[in-house]
């Protein structure tokens, strides 16, 4: 029952960086898969708390929540400094902030 907050979301952390790196090069093959390995990572992100790190964070819809590879089912544009990123399924559009101000 003691177990240690961050020791958990390290962990959690580790194992969102495999699944996407393993939906990214199953995307070409087996898109299906890739989908749900999104589901798998969002709800891992949900319980232990851990943020999806910023580079992942246009490879998947929010809203529809499957793995977005831009080209194939995304459109990614630059802007002013800032990221849209276009779903192709829900046809809805996220803008980032490419560089945020530390
Ligand atoms: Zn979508």
């Amino acid at each position: 029952m003691a177990k240690r907050a961050g020791n958990v979301r390290a962990l959690a952390l580790e194992r969102i960086n495999t699944l996407f790196n393993e939906a990214n090069s199953e995307f070409k093959i087996h898109s299906e898969r890739s989908h749900r390995y999104v589901k798998i990572i969002l709800k891992l992100a949900a319980k232990s708390g851990v943020r999806i790190p910023k580079k992942f964070r246009s490879n998947y819809c929010r809203k529809c929540k499957i793995y977005l590879s831009s080209g194939a089912n995304s459109k990614v544009r630059t802007r002013k400094g800032k990221l849209i990123v276009f779903c192709n399924r829900c046809k809805t559009y996220r803008r980032m902030l490419l560089k945020p101000k530390v």
